[in-house]
């Protein structure tokens, strides 16, 4: 699989450099975290009819081997003194994988993205409603709101459960500016009046209220500015994170509804591709063709969310500009930046030449 081709430093590119070993309590905290998965999850496939046949035995199988190879992998990281969230993502998805359970959020996923449609003709009524700079708060707002919605932070997985996680209240947890990292003045700049790019290519994050809601109505906006817009879905599962398969059919499923979406689907200015990941946090040494060929052709690459963002890449240089967006709703990620809960991150760099 190519590297980013985007990437100013390909040689020395790491995933993260966020070693959780560098820190005990985050060490004990993304450990506890990950331990409590098989107990947090099965619920999603019993309440959404994926459990399967003899499921009770397969699932104590799954939490069994889970539980001794978490163990393992402990061990290991007490021996090396090196642990990233990354290993952790990728040891829980090919356990879930290998004991027939590929995609436990799919349910979840499904009812999430058929909310958000249903709420999408209001967003860009209101969006529509302004005009120039506060079109585009609004549409930088609205990313944040959305990527509130995240199945991967216990914060967040809580107000699911209490059903709190709907877009107009999480608009309202977007704090006021400037944020903690604030580069959109900049940003803004660059997006008003348009024409400061040619393309864009956006590493999505989940979906629901984050890709409907968020995304695309930024997406719409760039492309009415006459921006081409590519965006990157995982290739296979990953918690609530929205996949290709399910990204392509989602696009179509929204532009029946607005002409704006679909008129800018039809033209290939908006297009969903696989980035060829298959984690929340996302590896850009090892990127599909289609996601490649995409980024040669972007001057702007948005990296949105706290794994694709934060946990992963947030050292990463590139040859392009480079946008940053994520709502930090983890305390270890918080604790690690010197944040709060909720704090946004809107951080832009111009590119790096090296
Ligand atoms: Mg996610």
């Amino acid at each position: 699989m190519p590297v980013l081709c985007q990437l100013a430093n390909p040689d020395t590119y790491q995933v993260s450099t966020w070693n959780l070993m560098d820190n005990e309590e985050d060490a004990a905290y993304w450990l506890a975290l990950f331990a409590g998965f098989p107990d947090r999850s099965d619920r999603y496939l019993l309440e959404d009819g994926l459990a399967g046949p003899d499921f009770s035995r397969r699932w104590l199988a799954f939490a069994t081997e889970y539980a001794e190879r978490l163990e393992m992998i402990r061990v290991e990281a007490e021996r090396t003194g090196r642990l990233y969230t990354i290993d952790l993502c990728r040891f829980r998805w090919d356990m879930l994988d290998r004991h027939g359970f590929p995609d436990p959020c799919a349910g979840v996923k499904q009812r999430e993205n058929d909310v958000a449609v249903t709420l999408y003709p209001e967003v860009v009524q209101r969006v529509d409603a302004l005009a120039g700079r506060p079109r585009w708060e609004l549409l930088l707002k609205g990313i944040l709101a959305g990527n509130m919605f995240d199945l991967g932070s216990p914060e967040t997985m809580a107000m699911y459960q209490r059903g709190e996680a709907d877009f107009f209240s999480f608009l309202e947890y977007v704090p006021a500016r400037p944020w903690f990292i604030d580069h959109a003045d900049v940003l803004l700049s660059g997006l008003n009046g348009g024409a400061r790019w040619r393309q864009v290519l956006i590493f999505v994050d989940n979906s629901g209220a984050d890709i409907v809601l968020g995304v695309l109505p930024l997406a719409r906006e760039l492309g009415r500015q006459g921006l081409r817009v590519a965006l990157a879905a995982n290739r296979t599962p990953a918690l609530n994170d929205i996949t290709i398969g399910e990204l392509r059919p989602l696009l179509e499923r929204v532009a029946g509804m607005d002409p704006v979406l679909s008129d800018l689907l039809t033209s290939g200015r908006l297009v969903g591709i696989d980035s060829g990941n298959s984690y929340p946090s996302i590896d850009l040494s090892r990127v599909s063709e289609e996601c490649d060929a995409a980024a040669a052709e972007s001057d702007l690459i948005v990296l949105e969310g706290m794994g694709r963002a934060i946990e992963s890449n947030w050292d990463a240089s590139f040859k392009c500009d480079v946008w940053r967006v994520a709502m930090l709703k983890d305390e270890s990620v918080v604790r690690w930046r010197g944040a709060k809960l909720y704090d946004a991150v809107c951080r832009f760099e111009a590119p790096i030449i090296p």
